[in-house]
């Protein structure tokens, strides 16, 4: 059984938001991130409003990272960012591997285990996403996709390496559609997952990898999906778009953390 972690509760804010828009939400998670201190905030805005998030977040406990970065450090790459980069603005964490990214930007695994090793380099703490389609899961092949997507992600890293990385799994027909996985199928995926790292890394690392939910994650669902073993927190979109969702979505999983801690 997978030690109960606090609720790690992430904000992917994709291409959403100007700045005024997102001074007015980062208070807002600041003020949560103040009284919950049992679960820990994170927030992806946009890279034009990092510098922004970084300086109102600072002294604060919100956490914050970049939605993506490139494998190499610098160099000729024009309208890329790097994970020195990240780091320099504050940044301490990365998403990597996001289903948009493999769906409209070309990502493949190769590429995510790129990426993932410059955050690690950078000193980020990367979150792999991994995820099947609707067409996948219908036709019977749920497992073998994360399976491919696990072991092509992570391959090569070594035990220090695995320890500092996130995962996150997203079934892609749940994101942005507002179907939301059961709890039992959520939880039936993470298993799996653990399980998968488990062989890889050992029962303990396994054991304390945090591995988030995402797809459609709403105050009216954290709850239930918290209460699952396997899942440590989650990855929200839409929802993290505005403070009272986002923070009642940490507050549920709280809730669900007290009672089965
Ligand atoms: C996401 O983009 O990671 C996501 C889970 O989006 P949504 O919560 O909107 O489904």
């Amino acid at each position: 059984m997978p030690p109960r972690k606090r609720p790690f509760i992430a904000g992917n804010w994709k291409m959403n938001l100007t700045r005024g828009e997102a001074r007015t939400l980062v208070a807002e998670v600041i003020r949560a991130s103040r009284s919950l201190p049992e679960a820990e905030f994170v927030l992806f805005p946009p890279f034009t409003l990092l510098a922004e998030a970084a300086s109102l977040t600072l002294g604060s406990p919100a956490g914050l990272g970049g939605q993506n970065l490139f494998w190499e450090d610098k160099g000729a790459f024009t309208g890329e960012i790097s994970g020195p980069m990240l780091a320099d603005l504050g940044c301490s964490y990365v998403v990597v591997g996001h289903s948009e990214r493999r769906q409209f930007f070309g990502e493949t695994d190769e590429t995510v285990q790129k990426r993932t090793s410059a955050g690690l380099r950078a000193g980020l703490r990367p979150i792999v996403c991994i995820g099947e389609t609707l067409a996948e899961r219908e036709s019977g092949r749920t497992w073998d996709v994360l399976k491919r997507q696990l072991d092509g992600g992570l391959a090569g890293f070594e035990d220090a390496e695995f320890r500092r990385l996130i995962l996150a799994y997203e079934p892609v027909w749940a994101i942005g559609t507002g179907r939301t996985a059961t709890p039992a199928q959520a939880e039936e995926a993470h298993a799996f997952i653990r399980a998968r790292l488990q062989e890889r890394y050992g029962k303990e690392a396994a054991e304390c990898a945090i591995i988030l939910y995402g797809g459609s994650v709403k105050p009216a669902n954290a709850y239930a999906l918290f209460r699952e073993r396997n899942v440590d927190g989650f990855l929200v979109g839409g929802a993290s778009l505005e403070g009272a969702s986002f923070n009642e979505i940490a507050a549920e999983a709280v809730r669900a953390y007290k009672e089965v801690k």
